[in-house]
Formats: C-alpha cells, structure tokens, sequence
C-alpha cells in the first residue's frame, strides 16, 4: 500500500523534474537570444520578517515561515548554476556545472528512496540579494557593486562570455555571472534566517549548493572592520599583491556568508556566529570579514603551499596569523587522519566554547583526493560525513555554502556520506595521524593562538597552557 507521504513525495518529485526541464529550456532559449535573462532586485529593500522569502520572481516560493525543528533545506538553482561563468576557464565552468548536476542526481535518487523526507528542496531557487543587502556592514562596497553590473552590461551586449579583467586568470564573468550569485547569496541569506529561528534539540542544517563560490571574494577588504579594534594589528599592505585590493578573486564574486551575518545581525542583535572553511584553499573573505572581530569566530584550515598563498592573505595561508581570524595551514598530502584530528583539537571545542547562534560551513569538497586544483589533497567523502557527525551532537544550526571542489564525483560522494551522516550512520572510524604528524601539528595550533589577543573573549582556557 502506497502510504500518502509517499504519494506526497512522489508528487514533489515529479514537479521538481518538470520545473527543472521547464526553467532549463527557459535559460537556453532565453541565453541564445542575448537578453539578460534573470529580473534584478537591486535597490528593493529586503524585508527582515516572515514573509522575506516571498518573491515575485519567476518560481513561486513559499513564504519563510518559523519551521518545526526537523526540518532542513537544500537550495539549488540548478539551470542558472550550470552557466554561471564564475572561472575564467572551460575546464573550471565544466567542473562547477557536472558537480552540480552530480549533486543534483544524488538527490533525486535519495528522494526516490524516500530518504529525504526532512528536506524542504529547492531545486529552482532564483530571488537575487538586493544592493541594500549587499551594502549591510559594509561587506560589499557601492564601488562594487557598481563595478559588477558594469561588467554584466559589457558582457551582455558583447556575448555571454566577457574577459573581465587584466586579472582574468582568477576569475570569469559572464551574463549569467551576478544574476547566479546574486541568488546564492540570497538563498544563503533566507537560510541563514531560517535556521536563526529554527528552535528545538534537533538542530537545523540548510545546504546552498550554488556556483560561484565565496570564500575569496576580496569585496571587503577596505571595508570591514580593518583597524577598529586596537588590539589587532592592521595587515600590511602590499598594492601590488594579487590579494591586497578590490574584486573578484579565484572564481568568487560575492562575500555572502558575510552578508547573511550582517543581515541576521541587523534582525536579530549582535550575536555570536561562526565560519568553519574547510576549502583546500584560504579563505580571503572571511578573513577579511573577521580581521577585527571578536563576535565572529573564523575557524579556517588551509593546505600549506596552496594558491593563493602570497600578499596579505599569504600569512594566513602560511603562518595562521591574520587578526582575529584562527587559520591552521596544514601539511600537503593531509588525508582523513590529519583533518580529523585538526576538527576535534581545534575547530570542535572552539565551536563549543564559543557557541554562536549559527555556524556558517564553507564547504570545498577539494581537499579530497582526485581534485584537479587541490591536488595534493588527499581526504575522502568521510571526513566530510564525520564533521556532520559532530555537527549534529552540538546542537547548533548549521548553514553550509558550496565552494571549492574541482572533481565532480568527489562532490556526489560527498554529498552523499554528509547526508548519510545526518541520517544518523556514523563515521568514527578515522585513525589517528602518525605521532610525529601529530606533534607538529599541535606545534601548529599553539603557534596560531600566540597571534590571538589575550583580551579576546573566546579565548578558552582549554587552550591557554598549550
Ligand atoms: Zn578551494
């Protein structure tokens, strides 16, 4: 006997394969007559209640309602996200649309099994983030912004694709470039919001698995908090640095784990929160973003000798000293062992210590072995499933954006042991690093918290006498 929940799904199911054939012709036909194809927002103010995920764009969204403690989000623009041009390369766009379309099969596949019965998916996300998010805190400047519709304009009146910059080898644009991260960036938002009010033991999780990327983007970098706390140092500066000024940077456009604190601090008070960034490569945005903070904890692995590793962000890359913001370079060849031990010394009683009210998942599924630019990486999909173990136990809301990852199987895989993770099976089972691994990297650790304040408020006192 089919039971109504299936007959439910297996409804859902089907309008979400017909939504995405539909909204797919819609690009292309819409991409081959040139026009720009996606209604902008800008300017619109965002409304900060119940009803700011109500959207008169194309796909109608259900209203942003306070949701009972089960239920998660995966959000997904999957036409949009398979042009959106955010590398400057063939390769780089082929890789971000097959993973994509990889991660999109893992779930219509656990769907069909039922197995994502506490999802709320949304395979057609497509409302944009506003100029006044963009502009909160000053994560974005007018500058620009204005710079970016400058470079959608050329592109759409000289063909999708459009060589954006002398800098153009870290990142490409096209005309479909700010319509997609404009929409990831608010899907991240809206998910931000909802797992802010989300209330119960059974914590939330909201997955935005969008192109492009964040977590390089250098949209802040003069305007974030640099200096305002005297405790910090103010990072050297070095104009002629690839990541000492302004712009797009290694395939990332918007800063929007950036925004989405900014707009739950504008809602809901100045909370704590916390980025995890467990990309193979550094975390430009973030580290920018909490250079001066102490209210926003940035916990960021990084593999040593990895791009970019030169200019400001080169001493986080290298060193781990950059503010307040804690990164911990890790040695070439680091598989499961190495990363497991770094999330349980390090990031997990960090996270407890410091309990924000959201922890914010930069996700690069490129550290795992097999990746075409991480390829020193050598961790699989299960420290990946692990760190949703963990996740779960702690009982805070977890929102993950999608960023790096260059391999699309190691994408699907990855995806799917996270959510084999949050369906309860587990993943101890990681051995521990070799002693001399180990030593050196608590010789890491240690180094990396000399550089915090001691006046800085997270500091635990687990850590001090290291
Ligand atoms: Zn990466």
């Amino acid at each position: 006997m089919m039971s109504l929940s299936t007959n439910i799904l297996a409804v859902l199911v089907i309008s979400f394969q017909l939504h995405f054939v539909l909204n797919y012709r819609q690009v292309e036909e819409e991409q081959d007559s040139s026009l720009f194809p996606y209604n902008t927002r800008s300017g619109k103010k965002r409304r900060l209640d119940e009803s700011a995920g109500a959207s008169e764009d194309r796909v109608k969204k259900k209203p942003l309602v306070q949701l009972p403690a089960s239920r998660w989000h995966i959000s997904m623009n999957v036409p949009v996200s398979l042009h959106a041009g955010c590398g400057p390369d063939d390769y780089t766009n082929e890789v971000y649309a097959t993973g994509i379309l990889k991660a999109k099969e893992v779930l219509d596949e656990r769907a069909r099994q039922g197995r994502l019965s506490q999802f709320d998916l949304d395979f057609g996300y497509s409302q944009q983030i506003s100029d006044h998010d963009l502009l909160l805190g000053d994560v974005h400047s007018k500058t620009y912004l204005d710079s970016m519709k400058q470079r959608t304009a050329l592109a759409a009146a000289s063909g999708m694709q459009q060589a954006a910059s002398p800098d153009s080898l870290s990142y490409g644009w096209n005309s479909n470039t700010e319509p997609v991260t404009r929409m990831a960036a608010n899907s991240l938002v809206d998910l931000a919001h909802h797992a802010r009010q989300s209330t119960g033991k059974q914590p939330y999780f909201g997955f935005n698995l969008f192109r492009c990327p964040s977590h390089h983007t250098r949209a802040n970098w003069r305007h974030v908090g640099l200096g305002i706390n005297s405790a910090v140092q103010t990072p050297p500066l070095a104009e002629d640095s690839l990541t000492s000024s302004e712009g797009p940077l290694g395939f990332c456009h918007l800063a929007s784990i950036a925004t989405a604190i900014e707009s739950l601090k504008q809602q809901f008070g100045h909370d704590r929160y916390a980025i995890f960034d467990s990309d193979c490569h550094t975390s430009n945005a973030y580290e920018d973003y909490t250079h001066s903070s102490n209210t926003t904890l940035l916990l960021n692995t990084v593999m040593k000798s990895t791009w970019p590793d030169n200019g400001v962000h080169g001493l986080a890359a290298t060193t781990g000293k950059y503010g307040y913001s804690l990164s911990i370079p890790y040695p070439q060849l680091s598989g499961d062992a190495e990363h497991r031990y770094i999330f349980d010394k390090f990031v997990l009683p960090m996270l407890q210590e410091h309990r924000p009210a959201v922890i914010f998942h930069a996700l690069g599924f490129d550290i795992m072995k097999g990746d075409a630019y991480c390829q020193h990486a050598r961790a699989s999909a299960k420290y990946h499933a692990y760190v949703y173990q963990r996740f779960r136990e702690l009982e805070i809301p977890v929102v993950t954006n999608l960023e790096g990852g260059y391999n699309a199987r190691n994408v699907g895989d990855g995806l799917q042991q996270i959510l084999d993770a949050l369906d309860g099976a587990t993943f101890d089972d990681i051995p521990a690093p070799s002693a001399k691994r180990t030593a050196d990297l608590d010789a890491t650790m240690k180094s990396v918290l000399e550089n915090v304040p001691t006046s800085w408020p997270f500091f635990p006192a687990f850590l001090q006498d290291r």
